[in-house]
């Protein structure tokens, strides 16, 4: 078959430039190496619950031309994403507003609350700079400088447990960059972003990537065509040598392209030839639980407390408002990824973000190759962006 373009990733980003493509008038040929579509938005429907395969996924935006553009293709709820944070046996509401601070003290109003954390981070910055024997404060790490923001209480109990978790490090030993101030809301107000617009596809996110694809009964009319493969990795695909490019992109594999958009890791598709960039990953524990209808009473509740191994407890049903029998859980234990584990999240840091500068510079000399989406960009894109970047490709 000869295709206009071939997509590696059949993730968002895959999915809206396929689609775009399509619209005018482009054959695409979509692969993807895992057995489904959708990438990390991928949606299960079990027990008559969507559940969300890797992980807790909130769709929010203040992009107005982004959330029409989806709304293309589902119908979102009005669900408001309100996490709750459990350390030992107290409970506190997040993010951190006057709800999280009048259960902490016992207090009613915004200024209680201003004076107690002011106290607490200036008493802090006092016994640091008495410690380090200077006059002026510098936070050394991650641990003083979020002292320095919150004072202790919110520190200990919020910050400290959580954070070590997700770095697999000692908030000591992380550099005090990683938070650049902590958001205080003295209102009462849980919404966690802050973003215009929010919601879950009802139905699940997978059903959104299928329309995008052209998948199933009732999708858009358009010029082009959109042919879905899964369970194919590009690498087994191409069957080059040392994952370099085949440049020209012409015939692979019996089928012919004129240009590719590369959704994968970046590094690896240049056989890590300059370096290798660092990720974190994610393991996910899913358990079906048919005889329990309401596990936590939230879709996230955060595990603050270093001493329990996983950072947060997902329940599926209540980003639906979900009612029925049963209930499916899943608990987020963060990892550190090494090859052949999972990329979540890319590490943004100064020395991986030089090492993909080199590698952007590389990709030029492949013009009829793009890189895209949170790996090929190598960007820690929520969904709103992945819509926005994969739009502005196209044009
Ligand atoms: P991906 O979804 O990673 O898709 C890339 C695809 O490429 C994958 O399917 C992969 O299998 C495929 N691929 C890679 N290499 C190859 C290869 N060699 N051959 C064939 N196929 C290949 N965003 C929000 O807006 N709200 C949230 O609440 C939110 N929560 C998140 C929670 C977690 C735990 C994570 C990890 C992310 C979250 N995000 C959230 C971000 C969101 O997941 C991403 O913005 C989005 O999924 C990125 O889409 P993508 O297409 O760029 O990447």
């Amino acid at each position: 078959m000869k295709y206009d373009y071939l997509v590696v990733g059949a993730g968002l980003y895959g999915a809206v430039f396929a689609h775009e493509k399509a619209k005018q008038g482009k054959s695409v040929l979509v692969i993807d190496k895992r057995e489904h579509v959708g990438g990390n938005i991928y949606t299960e429907n079990r027990m008559g619950i969507n559940v969300h395969m890797y992980g807790a996924h909130i769709f929010h935006t203040s992009d107005k031309e982004v959330w029409d553009y989806v709304n293309n293709f589902a119908e979102f709820n009005n669900y408001i994403n309100s996490p709750v944070a459990v350390y030992k046996d107290e409970l506190y509401n997040l993010p951190f507003n006057m709800n999280t601070f009048s259960k902490m003290w016992n207090i009613k109003t915004p200024e209680e609350a201003k004076a107690i954390i002011s106290k607490q981070a200036n008493e802090e910055i006092e016994r640091m700079k008495a410690e380090k024997g200077t006059d002026s404060f510098t936070a050394d790490n991650l641990e003083e400088q979020a002292l320095s923001l919150a004072g202790r209480d919110i520190y200990e109990k919020l910050v400290k447990g959580y954070t070590e978790k997700q770095w697999g490090r000692d908030c000591k030993e992380l550099p005090a960059f990683i938070i650049k101030r902590l958001p205080m809301r003295y209102i009462y107000d849980n919404n966690y972003f802050n973003d215009r617009y929010q919601g879950i596809p009802i139905g699940g996110y997978t059903a959104l990537i299928e329309k995008l694809l052209l998948i199933g009964e009732g999708t858009e009319k358009v010029s082009g065509s959109i042919t879905v493969k899964t369970g194919i990795d590009y690498y087994d695909f191409v069957k080059i040598e040392g994952n370099v490019p085949a440049q020209p992109l012409s015939s692979v594999n019996g089928d012919e392209f004129d240009n590719m958009l590369f959704t994968g890791m970046i590094d690896e598709f240049f056989g890590y030839k300059l370096g290798t960039l660092e990720y974190r990953s994610l393991r996910f524990e899913t358990e079906d639980l048919p005889d329990v209808d309401n596990y936590q009473g939230n879709a996230v509740v955060n595990y603050t407390e270093r001493e329990i191994p996983y950072t947060r407890i997902i329940e599926h049903k209540h980003f639906e408002y979900g009612n029925g029998k049963g209930t499916i859980v899943t608990r987020e234990y963060p990892a550190t990824w090494k090859h052949g584990d999972e990329p979540y999240y890319p590490m943004n840091d100064e020395k991986n973000n030089t090492l993909f500068a080199k590698y952007l510079d590389l990709a030029k000399e492949y013009p009829n190759i793009q890189f895209g989406g949170r790996l090929g960009a190598y960007k820690y894109y929520n969904m709103d962006q992945v819509i926005r970047a994969a739009l502005d490709m196209v044009k």
